[in-house]
Order: structure tokens, then sequence, then C-alpha cells
């Protein structure tokens, strides 16, 4: 039985609810007069329920799909602005006991070479990340407790925060790790992890329990109950996610927005991050073997759902996208993307050779980070590399409720241009710095508060002097 607030997999996710609501979607999808009523509630900014975003999704309409578009392109802008925040992921080791059959490092994947970083080539690979002008990481893991077991990850997190590299540093590291225990949650809290982030891959629980054939991972129930138990470990962002193309779109959309109303329904919080994978090129991996593999416009619309169904979540995208579908899906909510980012073990300070092929999926946008922030410039978008809300303590509720009100756009704006600046004195090309320039200037003006903008001038003409590391 359907239960929001239920502790149970299976009734927060409750697969009859999921069937019914596609087929009251699909019975209303021509409905005009609810449609218009969806979709001037959306208008008010407050979210939408996963029926009402189902009924949307199916929607066929020319025009109202057209007018869902606008309407995430503007809660877009009225949540986010111009700001984009940059973050690259770090694989750490690609040992993995489980057997995901669309995984490259599945416990069988004989074509890949298995490889875990020391504590001393993290320090390499972080500075190199850093010399990029990265401050925000995301960290990546195969499951496997003999070759990363908590403990690696938590030394591995503190090595990561250790270092410091001319003005270089990572301020936020984000843990994507297996599914685990209350315990090792507490521990990666108390490490100070900004987001835990775990895609569901598929909510489906016969097709997750079929793609996740052997391993811990086969456990639908103990990997889906998992930011149940993060969060009562006390982390209180979390970052959900599906694996587009592992089962009918309609469905893992439907499941993802009745996870975020869950956790919002027992937290008070829903999800800090929504993540749209979609499946992937790898070793051995040919996304045309996977039936129900997402076509652009419909991955451009299930981010506009998404947008306007959960106004106030951050939306990521990964390097996983070419540069046209990214551009695209920018418009409509996305808020974060990976730039320049390795998928490989250690792929960063050194560039692997075919043969010791390490990589997790193929990398389609393979821009360097430089050029990607000139290129968001160019698109009229204000990169960011702010870390602060975490460092500051706004997280959880106190985060979510200034997201809410709106009171947000302030800080945002101000921490992205300083942190801007930064990566333009310490990193950026002659091009991209004169253009960086221009923007600063411009969107200088777009701080809403007075006191605020004048003392991120005062901050801007400090960083130029060489302090560092301001924040709102
Ligand atoms: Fe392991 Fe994750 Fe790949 Fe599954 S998706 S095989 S858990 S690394
Ligand atoms: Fe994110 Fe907070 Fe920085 Fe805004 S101010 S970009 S919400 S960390």
């Amino acid at each position: 039985m359907y239960n929001v607030k239920s502790s149970r997999a299976t009734e927060f996710i409750d697969h009859q609810e999921i069937l019914d609501t596609l087929e009251y979607a699909q019975k209303n999808k021509s409905n005009d007069e609810l449609l218009l009523q969806i979709i001037n509630k959306a208008k008010e900014c407050k979210g939408l329920s996963h029926r009402e975003a189902a009924v949307l999704m199916e929607c066929e309409s020319e025009e109202y799909n057209r007018q869902i578009e606008e309407l995430a392109k503007q809660i877009k802008e009225k949540f986010y602005g111009k700001r984009i925040v940059m973050f690259a992921p770090l694989y750490l080791s690609n040992y993995c006991v489980n057997g995901c059959v669309y995984c490259p490092y599945h416990l069988k994947g004989s074509s890949i070479r298995r490889k875990k970083l020391s504590q001393k080539e993290i320090c390499k690979e972080v500075i190199a990340l850093q010399d990029m002008g990265h401050k925000r990481l995301a960290l990546e893991t195969g499951e496997d407790p003999i070759n990363s077991p908590i403990e690696y990850v938590l030394e591995s997190i503190k090595t990561i925060y250790g270092i410091k590299h001319k003005n270089g540093a990572i301020r936020r590291v984000n843990v994507n790790i297996a599914a685990t225990s209350e315990e090792n949650y507490k521990k990666l809290k108390d490490a100070g992890i900004g987001t835990y982030i775990l895609f569901q891959e598929t909510y489906h629980k016969e097709n997750y329990q079929k793609l996740h054939p052997t391993g811990p991972k086969h456990d639908y129930d103990y990997h889906t109950e998992a930011m149940d138990r993060a969060m009562q470990a006390g982390i209180e962002d979390v970052g959900i996610g599906v694996l587009f193309g592992l089962h009918k779109h309609s469905y893992d959309l439907t499941a993802l927005l009745m996870h975020a109303e869950h956790l919002e329904a027992v937290f008070g919080v829903g999800p800090h991050t929504i993540s749209v994978p979609r499946i992937r090129a790898a070793a051995n991996i040919n996304p045309k073997d996977f039936e129900y593999a997402v076509r652009d416009d419909v991955f451009a619309k299930i981010v506009a759902i998404i947008r306007i169904a959960v106004p106030y979540t951050g939306m990521i995208i990964s390097t996983r996208e070419d540069e046209q579908t990214r551009k695209h899906v920018l418009d409509l909510g996305i808020s974060q993307i990976s730039g320049a980012s390795s998928t490989s073990v250690g792929g960063y300070a050194k560039k692997e050779r075919a043969e010791d092929n390490s990589a997790q999926f193929e990398v389609i946008d393979n821009r360097t980070l430089d050029e990607i922030v000139n290129w968001l410039f160019g698109l009229g978008y204000v990169p960011s590399f702010c870390t602060a809300c975490y460092r500051q303590g706004r997280t959880g509720d106190r985060f979510m409720t200034m997201v809410k009100n709106g009171q947000i756009a302030n800080i945002c704006q101000a921490n992205s241009l300083i942190t801007l600046r930064e990566y333009l004195d310490d990193y950026a090309s002659e091009t991209t710095k004169i253009n960086g320039e221009k923007v600063i200037s411009e969107q200088l003006k777009h701080i809403p508060n007075p006191k605020i903008r004048e003392k991120a001038e005062a901050y801007l003409q400090q960083i130029d002097k060489g302090e560092r590391d301001f924040r709102f």
C-alpha cells in the first residue's frame, strides 16, 4: 500500500501507485482543463505532485509542451539566475563486487583494468584538478569491502581536504558510494562531506533485480532506503537520480518524484540535487542493447518536468552528454555541470593508454574546463565555483527555506562572482579572462541586496590583491 511516510521502500515507492499514476496520466494527457490547471499550479513555483507531473510528461500537445518548456526556463531563471555550478568527478577505485549489467566495473568485467588510488596518487589527482581550477569534487568508487572499505574512503576525504597547492583547494567533497549502514553514514558526515549522492538506477523492482543480479546491490529495499539511513545519520543534503534507459522513463520519473516527496514528508527536506544520467557506451556496454534508451527530445522534456515539479532542487548533468544536449538542458533546468571530467581511475594526473582503459563510461564532452567556462560565458551563463553553503552551515532545511523564499539569490549571485574572480585570476586563459571580466561587471548589478553588492565589490578587489576564499 502506498504510504509516502513509510520507512519501507516498497511502500513509499509503491509499484501499484506508479501504475495507477501512469494510467491516470494516459487517460488525462489530452484533458485541456486539467493540463491548464496543472500548468497554472506549476507557475506558483511550489512544485507538482508525481501525478500532476506524470500527466504533463504524457501530454503530446505541441502547444502545452511549448508552455511546459517555457515555464521550466522561467523557474530555472527565478531560482538559479544565470549561475551554473562547476564540479568534477574523482574516481578512487574501480574494484566492485556487484554485477550491474550496464557498468563495465561489474565483477566479471574482464576488459577493464582494475585500479585503486593510493593516498599519494590521490594527491596527484587532486593537484591536477586544482590546477584546472576545480573546487568541488564528487568522489566515486566501486563497492568492495576489501579494496575500498569505508576507512579508505574516509582517509581519502581527509587527504583531499588537506591538499593546498598554490591557490588551489578542494572546498567541498560530495560522495557517491554504495548504499551503506547508518553507522557509516555518520562517519561520512563527521568527515565533512557535502552531498551524499546515490543513484537508484531504476525504481522498477523486478527490472532492478535483473539488472543487478549479484552482489549487495541486488537488495532493492536496502538500496532504495539508503537515503533514509543517510538522513537519519545526520547527512542533510542528499542527491538522488535515475539512470535513464534502464526502464520506462515514465515509470522511473514518477518514482523519482515519489522519492523526493517521501524525503520531504519524512525529513522536512527534499533532495538537495537530482541527477539525470542516461545510459552510455563503455567497454562491452552498448546502449542500443537497452530497449528503454531515451531519445534527446524526451530527455529534454524529463529535465523540464523535474525542474517544474521540484523547483528548489539542484539538477546535475555530466559529460556523458554532448555539447548540444548540455546547452539545451542548461536552459531547461540544469544548475550544475561537470567539466573536463575523467571517468578513469587516475585519469587526471596521467592520461591512460587505450590498453589500460579503466573508465566507467565514455566521456562525450571532452573540452577543457577553460573551454567550458568560456562557452558558458558565450551562452550568457555565470560559471560558479562556489561551495559556500555547506561551509557556512546552510544545509538541510535551513538551505531549502532560503531557496524556497528566494533569499538564496543574493548570496548565490555574490558567491558565484567572487569564486569566478578567483578562477579568472588563477587559471583562466587570456580570452576567458577578458570575457569573464565583462560577465562579472555586468552581473554585479544583479545582486539584489545593495549591502551584499557593496561587500562583494570589496571582496573582488581583495581577490585581485591576492587574498582568497571569501564567501557569504
Ligand atoms: Fe559497481 Fe557501481 Fe558499476 Fe554497479 S554501477 S558495477 S556498483 S561501480
Ligand atoms: Fe550553492 Fe550555496 Fe554557493 Fe549558491 S551559495 S552556489 S546554493 S553553495
